[in-house]
């Protein structure tokens, strides 16, 4: 491995031993796939822990797989230059598409390091409340949870299939998430691998669907994911759809991320979830979390939950009202 500055001189030269680099770091350094660290001259600095089998959310956190609960890793300082393709292919996907970590603006976690921000402050979240970003963080472990725990066998069935397998579904699941701010990205759909119109602004999709001409919220749109991201799941939230309600570890927030999350395993549209879960094909997709949650409730119902098509005359809201 040979180290060039901007104008193409030998910085520093090193034995590869197979290794390569994967991610640049703030002081001009690297961190090889086997999890070594080099600074700008190529001297080794450092061993990092199983590097490659870590899940990287775009502000730096870490979450290993979440089977016991979340877990963060501090990665001692290593975090990612804010060059635009500071991760080899461009990003932490390897999927060749660079992907600004700023257009994404993850959403607000206010524990850890966000807690002084000022979207924190102004809703009076901090370190013991959490953010929107803990929420569904929360959600989708449970999430993976309730559906591993076998006291929803008639959940199988009813979700799962030659078509979209349990078990590949729940190692899914198990990959990570990025949980992104749809309401503040200035991403566009093809930027962040999204289904849609070419060139579209994420964060005018929410506002026109959730912003009334009188500037009063309703959460038509809650969320939108990019099934065209294959690593893990990638989400764009409304983040007033997000309750806090236990720590986001509520049903409804649960369905709802049971929804996307089918989305970016299967690549299925909406319609072709509803027809694949036995729902009327309609614009208000609220039917599919309706149907979902009452698979993955809290307390697990005693009979056979009913089907899509009565979930939809007798279960949800009349308006999709936002959680706060
Ligand atoms: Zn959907």
């Amino acid at each position: 491995m040979v180290a060039f500055d901007q104008s193409g001189n030998v910085k520093g030269i090193a034995s590869s031993n197979g290794d390569s680099p994967v991610m640049a770091v703030s002081d001009g350094g690297f961190i090889s796939y086997k999890g070594i660290t080099y600074d700008a001259k190529l001297n080794i600095t450092g061993q990092l822990p199983n590097f490659p089998t870590l899940t990287e959310s775009w502000t730096g956190d870490e979450y290993k797989s979440e089977t016991s609960g979340v877990s963060q890793i501090s990665r001692s300082g290593a975090y990612p230059a804010s060059t635009f393709a500071a991760i080899v292919y461009g990003n932490n996907s390897f999927t060749g598409t660079a992907f600004k970590q700023a257009w994404g603006y993850p959403l607000v976690k206010c524990s850890e390091g966000d807690s002084g921000s000022e979207e924190c402050k102004a809703n009076g979240w901090s370190n013991s409340t959490g953010g929107p970003r803990d929420w569904i963080w929360n959600a989708k472990v449970e999430l993976a949870k309730r559906l591993a725990d076998g006291r929803m066998n008639m959940l199988i069935p009813r979700v799962f299939s030659n078509e979209i397998t349990y078990k590949a579904f729940l190692t899914y699941l198990a990959k990570g998430a990025q949980f992104y701010d749809g309401t503040r990205s200035t991403a566009t759909l093809d930027d962040a691998l999204c289904p849609g119109e070419r060139g579209k602004e994420i964060s005018r999709i929410f506002k026109v669907d959730n912003i009334r001409s009188d500037g009063t919220h309703i959460c038509n749109t809650a969320a939108l994911t990019c099934s065209g991201y294959k690593p893990m799941l990638r989400v764009f939230w409304d983040p007033r759809a997000i309750s806090f309600a236990n720590n986001g570890k509520q049903d409804l927030n649960i369905a709802t991320v049971f929804h996307e999350a089918l989305h970016g395993f299967t690549a299925y549209s909406d319609e072709q979830l509803q027809s694949y879960l036995g729902c009327t094909s309609q614009d208000d997709t609220r039917n599919i979390s309706y149907y979902l949650k009452q698979f993955v409730l809290e307390k697990a119902p005693t009979g056979a939950p009913p089907i899509c098509t009565y979930v939809e005359n007798h279960s949800i809201p009349n308006s999709p009202s936002c959680a706060w």
